[in-house]
């Protein structure tokens, strides 16, 4: 459990470099005990930041998983490990696969309201990666640091 405490630290401190001013999603791939890259949510380099606007920041805004993607390049992803603040979303989801990870790890609790949960296919995108074959692990913890057993995640929310 250690190991994953320390990358969902990680991730958390990751995520706080984010301007995002409502949420901050940090990324961290992890392949052979080292990290590969990291990424938090953000508009492209050099790119106005219109966090303001809901359709700039859908269209626009790169999430913190894809940005850890982009940064690692294929094929540093196949087989890696992605530790992450939140719950992938539909976006998201077919490049995690893409990628080839072999998991993704997350907190049970990431402070996901239902509405995001929602707007940003989340259940869907869960059912969708371990379908496709990486697995999903929510870390029961409260708040971030404190963890409990790890347990898979089918697509079902528990929480
Ligand atoms: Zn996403």
């Amino acid at each position: 459990m250690e190991h994953i405490e320390h990358y969902l630290r990680i991730a958390q401190a990751v995520a706080a470099s984010s301007r995002d001013p409502n949420t901050k999603v940090g990324a961290v791939i992890v392949k052979d005990g080292m990290i590969v890259s990291t990424g938090y949510n953000g508009f492209a380099r050099g790119a106005p930041e219109d966090w303001e606007s809901r359709a700039s920041k859908d269209r626009f805004v790169i999430h913190a998983e894809d940005n850890a993607l982009l940064h690692a390049g294929y094929p540093n992803t196949k087989g890696a490990i992605m530790y992450t603040t939140h719950r992938p979303c539909g976006r998201c989801a077919a490049k995690l696969v893409q990628s080839g990870l072999a998991a993704i790890v997350c907190p049970l609790h990431d402070g996901f309201t239902e509405e995001q949960v929602v707007r940003h296919g989340v259940r869907l995108a869960s059912k969708y990666l371990v379908d496709n074959g990486v697995t999903l692990t929510r870390v029961s913890n409260s708040p971030y640091y404190q963890y409990g057993p790890t347990q898979p995640n089918y697509g079902v929310d528990h929480d």
